[in-house]
């Protein structure tokens, strides 16, 4: 009988393991097939200046907008499946193109903020992302300040000269490039030093309960002293209560991102503020 029951819950797991793997194919299908149409779009997430309030930068996160609404997925489903699939390079493409044009579109209208772009291991593993992050920059004649690249400790942890040089190389020209969901990947901190980075995003994870938490509490605070000894800007991601914010702002961090201040929003409702903001 215990036989028959442990085959039972085999089949059923490779029943769910093959819907799984049928899911990711239609996923990937559609997504070449969104490729095609350019069935994407840009939000923009603002980035605080906790001492007043004001924005001072923002992070483009992608969308997947196909025809039928129902065939999209957040992007921690999609941008996954585009990873495995190397679809993130194509996409990739897209998101760098789109957020240089939304950059210049702003600075005609007397908007200087950075957008930051969040890039994969495969993309920047491309012979050529260096070059077409400039080229791009060349095309809509922006400064290397507008474009910031955020990545993830993993990609530096495993990633070699070549992108270390172009790291290095664009970071002297001064662009911007961040840590994401620092403290969520290798422990190891080592690469802080070789790699040129200007800022440290704090993940959220850490700042959840921070306000209550002494435990959370030291581990937040050990991460902002790590990030001034350094040098380094500290962002925090996901400031959503009140208590977060007074927190943040009591352990002396100036910038921050949260839906307290604000979602992913549209590029036209973000530069609504910008404009008000003067
Ligand atoms: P991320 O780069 O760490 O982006 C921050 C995520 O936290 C975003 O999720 C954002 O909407 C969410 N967030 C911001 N404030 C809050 C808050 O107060 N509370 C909570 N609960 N969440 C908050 P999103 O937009 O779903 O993106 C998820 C991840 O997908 C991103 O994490 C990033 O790793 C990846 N991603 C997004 N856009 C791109 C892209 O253009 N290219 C690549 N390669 N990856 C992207
Ligand atoms: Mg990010
Ligand atoms: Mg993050
Ligand atoms: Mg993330």
């Amino acid at each position: 009988e215990a036989k028959d029951s442990g085959r039972n819950r085999y089949s059923i797991f490779s029943k769910d393991l093959s819907l799984f793997l049928h899911k990711q194919r239609n996923i990937a299908s559609r997504l070449r097939a969104s490729i095609q149409k350019n069935e994407f779009t840009l939000l923009y997430q603002p980035q605080i200046d906790l001492r007043n309030g004001s924005i001072i930068s923002c992070e483009a996160l992608l969308r997947w907008t196909p025809e039928v609404a129902e065939h999209s997925a957040p992007p921690d489903v999609f941008i996954p499946i585009a990873e495995r699939t190397d679809l993130i390079i194509s996409i990739g493409r897209w998101v760098l193109e789109e957020a240089c044009r939304q950059a210049r579109h702003w600075r005609n209208k007397g908007i200087e903020i950075c957008i930051h772009i969040n890039v994969s291991s495969s993309e920047l593993e491309q012979d050529d992302f260096f070059e077409r992050l400039t080229k791009c920059r060349e095309k809509y004649d922006l400064p290397p300040s507008a474009i910031g690249l955020e990545l993830t400790e993993n990609i530096l942890i495993k990633s070699d000269e070549q992108v270390l040089d172009g790291l290095q190389k664009q970071r002297a020209l001064g662009v911007e490039i961040s840590i994401d969901d620092f403290g969520t990947g290798y422990s190891s901190l080592s690469y802080l030093k070789r790699f040129p980075v200007s800022h440290l995003k704090i993940d959220r994870s850490f700042l959840e309960n921070a306000p209550e938490s002494e435990y959370d509490g030291a581990l937040m605070e050990a991460i902002v002293n790590l990030g001034r000894k350094l040098n380094l800007q500290i962002v925090v991601e996901g400031i959503e209560t009140q208590s977060q914010l007074t927190y943040c702002q009591n352990v002396g961090i100036e910038c921050a991102q949260g839906y307290l201040f604000a979602k992913p929003l549209p590029a036209k409702d973000i530069e609504t503020r910008l404009l008000e903001q003067g």
